[in-house]
Order: C-alpha cells, then structure tokens, then sequence
C-alpha cells in the first residue's frame, strides 16, 4: 500500500491480509513458526549496525542502551521459537471418558488452544525494539499461531519502516504470506482507531499513556462484537522503604533507587514514581541522601518533545501544589530536563487524587507515613501498579504479611530487593498489573505465558483420533 492511500484504506487492506493470511499461518506446522521467529532475530541481528544509530536520532536513547534494547528483543523472538518448538502454543489437557452419568460418568473431552485470529499491536514509544514493530507484542501473536497488523508509533516512523522492511524481506525468503506480518502508520489517532474497529482483528496490544490506552480499550469494547484489549498502561511503581532496610544500607539503596528513576531518563513503565518512607530520623536521612544521589544524576532528552512537554506539565502541576514540598528542581541541561523530587505526608497523599498519576519521565514524590496504616493506606489508594517494591521485609512478622498483602493487591510484580526497572523475560515473569496500570490484570506481556493473550481455550468432547493426533489443530 502507499502513503497517499487514507488511513482507513490502509487499515482496511491491512486488516484483510491479515484475516486472508491467519488460517495458513494457525495450520503450518510449529517448526515453520520457530523458522519465522528465529528468522527475524536473525535478521534485526544483522542489520543492527543501521538500526540503532536510526533508533537514537528518532527517540535520543543512546547507543548503549539500543543495543541492548535490539539484544534483548531477538532473546524476546527466539525465546519464542524455543518456546513454540516445545510445543508450548498447543498444550492439550485429556480426561479420558468414564462410562456412566454425570456427575461422576463423563465424555472424552480435551481441551486445547486455538490462534484467536488477527491481532492488532500498539507499538510503545519508549521501547522503539522491544516493544515495537517485531517486540515483544508481535513474537508472543505470532508463537500463538496469529497474525498481526502493528500500528507503528510516529516517535520513530523511520526505524519502524526499516523493521517492517526487514520482516517483509523475512517473511518473502520464507515463502509465507504478506499478510503475516504487516505495518500501518499515520498522524492522526483515526489510524489507530479504525485499527481496533476493524472486524478482522480479533484482540489487541497496547503499550502507553492511560489515556491513549482508555480510549482505545473504550473503543474496543463498543464494537459490535467486543475483542480482548491488552493495554500496558501508567505505573507509579511504590518503594517502600522499612527502617530495618535504611539502617542496614541506606546511602546505597539512595544512590541506586536514584539511578533507576533517571534511567533511560525515567521513561520506563516500571520507573518507581513513589517512595513511602516513615517520617523518623531514618526516614528523613535517607530522603537527604536520595536528593543528592538524584541532583548528581545526568539524565539524557526525552523521547520527544510531547513527551518533554508532558513531563514539564506533570512537574508543574506538582510545584507550590498546596501540601507539596519541592525537594529537587534540578534545572534541565540543554534539551535534557533536570531530575525532580517532591515530598507530601499520607494525609496530603490520600486528600489530593492528582498526586496518583504518573509523571512520565525522571521525577519521584516521596510519601513520608507515620506507621504501618498509613503505609498501607497509600498503597491501597494507588490502587493498581505494575509493581511494588518492599525494602526491608525479610522477617515472617504480622506487619510484613500485612505489606504484603497490599503489595500483592495492588500489583503485579513485588519485589524485595533491588529496584522495579528492569524486567527479566522468564517464565515466572508478570508484566500487568489492576487498572490502570493494566487494562487486563490476569495476563503479561513479558514471558512465555504472554502468548495466552492470543489464544483462546476450546474443549474437544469424543473428538476424533485424527484431531487428538494433531493436538486439536485442524
Ligand atoms: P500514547 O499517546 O498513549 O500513544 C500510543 C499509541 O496510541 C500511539 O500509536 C497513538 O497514536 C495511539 N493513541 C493515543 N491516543 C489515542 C486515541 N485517543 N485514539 C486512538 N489512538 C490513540 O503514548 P506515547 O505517545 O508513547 O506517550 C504519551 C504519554 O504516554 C507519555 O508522556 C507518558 O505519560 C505515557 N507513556 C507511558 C508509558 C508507560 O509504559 N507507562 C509508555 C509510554 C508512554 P498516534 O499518536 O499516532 O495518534
């Protein structure tokens, strides 16, 4: 297709493709799905010598941090070959038949799992691999035995072309379909809109802002007939910080968390957003030592300037906010903005709603708490994060199971050490947490399991040998 066509030509002829490829695609044997995946690892391997410089002139993330960024999606496609040479895209569950009524005499039945049909990806802005035209999103459908149609983010319009190419090129040498794998773009939401309406897509990846997600996850449940919407959205990411970690390592948990809320300049869905801290002497030192870890730290520009636009909008609204104490304002270097911290007590936490939201990029609001209620007050007012952080609960006492409990309420992932950037792609990994950080809270996007997302149970009663045979695939 061309650019001069309409965004809702494109969508349409892309869409089509996809639903005319996706039965091929379910039926070839899985050893042609790792061939693709392994394939297309293979390929952006290659051509990371163009890749990255092209990544760090459209998004300003720095060679070393793409590099690893393009390694870490070719784990991400391979990891999938491996996972679908292992059959993991059709597990089979058997009960034999048993004769007699029910309750306690039942039929053969099977249960298996089926490709959902084409999938529409929401390409992230802040992961222009990883989670981008062949991320994450994209290898997990296409394991599930899908399709897809990725709308590309205008953050990074070349690069996606370029990976849209390398899959086409990929997809050609393989003699599979055009409409395996196909890409769409435009400036106007209309594209991404038309996307999710469009009756051929049957389910639907998104990674960004909660607002972009919301509407889209509106919009694909008033379709006539409603797909799943798997959004990852904001996240303010919790550290509680208990006395006994800040005695035992405070000035190096400082420096470290500091450093995890400037990494990649705190555009990261997992940049911790909050630290709840008790207002002791412990508390307050190690509030003094996150100021200077965090004012000593260099971040680099933003993605692009929406994105620094609303940065500076998220820290104005924090600044001479009634209960809000400005702890760090550190001036922007050039086109790289300056490291914020704020400060609140529980009570200006809980009374303000607006301090709930995500600022995007290096800025964190340190919450100090009296006691345990109050910690856990604040976490149940955050109400959904990707994840929480507890420092310092390593001992089986009531109050620790208390935290957490609310940690686990709330999140996805809960971490006891270290700090929420970073996220291992592993089999016991969760990427998802309760709204909002999540628009589906009992499913991730990183790991093997996030190919579930795109498959959908069926049970086979007194199926024949044959199906049995091929694991219900017809
Ligand atoms: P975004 O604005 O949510 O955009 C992501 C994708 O959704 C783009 O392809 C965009 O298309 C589309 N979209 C947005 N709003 C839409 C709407 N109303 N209807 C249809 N499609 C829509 O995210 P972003 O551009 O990456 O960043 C904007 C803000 O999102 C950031 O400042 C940050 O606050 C947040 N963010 C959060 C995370 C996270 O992981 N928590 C990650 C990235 C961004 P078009 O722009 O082409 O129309």
């Amino acid at each position: 297709m061309t650019l001069s066509d309409s965004p809702a030509a494109q969508v349409r002829a892309a869409c089509s493709a996809a639903a005319d490829a996706a039965p091929a695609w379910a039926a070839l044997p899985l050893a042609r799905r790792a061939a693709l995946l392994r394939g297309l690892a293979d390929a952006l391997q290659s051509a990371r010598d163009a890749l990255v410089p092209l990544a760090d002139e459209e998004t300003h993330l720095g060679p070393a941090r793409l590099t690893g960024e393009l390694d870490r999606t070719c784990f991400q496609l391979r990891g999938f070959a491996d996972q679908v040479d292992a059959g993991a895209p059709q597990p089979v569950q058997h009960d034999a038949a048993i004769p007699g009524s029910p309750p306690a005499g039942r039929p053969q039945l099977t249960r298996v799992r089926v490709p959902v049909g084409p999938v529409a990806m929401f390409a992230a802005s802040n992961f222009p691999f990883a989670f981008s035209v062949l991320g994450g999103d994209t290898a997990s459908a296409l394991a599930a035995g899908c399709t897809v149609v990725v709308k590309a983010h205008p953050g990074h319009p070349r690069l996606s072309h370029a990976l849209a190419d390398i899959a086409s090129a990929c997809i050609a040498a393989q003699q599979l379909p055009v409409g395996l794998l196909q890409m769409v773009q435009g400036w106007s939401v209309e594209v991404g809109l038309a996307l999710v309406r469009d009756p051929a897509i049957h389910a639907a990846a998104f990674t960004g802002s909660v607002r972009g997600g919301v509407a889209l996850w509106r919009e694909a449940n008033a379709r006539p007939r409603p797909i799943p919407f798997y959004g990852e959205l904001g996240s303010i990411n919790p550290v509680v910080a208990l006395p006994e970690a800040l005695a035992r390592q405070g000035e190096a948990l400082a420096t470290q968390l500091a450093g995890s809320i400037a990494l990649g300049c705190g555009q990261f869905c997992t940049s911790p957003g909050l630290l709840i801290v008790r207002d002791d002497d412990s508390g307050q030192g190690f509030v003094r030592q996150l100021t200077q870890a965090l004012a000593d730290t260099t971040p680099h520009a933003m993605l692009n300037t929406s994105i620094r636009a609303g940065f500076n909008a998220g820290v104005a609204r924090l600044h001479g906010r009634a209960g809000v104490k400005t702890l760090l304002a550190a001036p922007a270097r050039g086109v790289a903005p300056g490291p914020h911290l704020f400060a609140t007590n529980a009570a200006g936490f809980l009374a303000d709603t607006a301090l709930h939201d995500e600022v995007f990029g290096p800025a964190c609001l340190v919450v100090s708490v009296r006691d345990l209620q109050e910690t856990l007050a604040v976490l149940q007012a955050v109400q959904g994060s990707l994840t929480v952080t507890l420092w310092g609960a390593d001992d089986d006492t009531a109050d620790n199971r208390r935290l957490v409990r609310a940690a686990q309420a709330i999140a996805g992932r809960v971490l006891f050490s270290g700090v929420p950037t970073g996220v291992a792609i592993t089999a016991a990994q969760q990427h998802g947490g309760p709204w909002p950080s999540s628009t589906n809270a009992f499913s991730t996007s990183v790991g093997p399991a996030a190919m579930e997302r795109f498959q959908r149970p069926v049970a086979l009663q007194d199926a024949p040998v044959w199906l049995l045979d091929a694991r219900g695939q017809a």
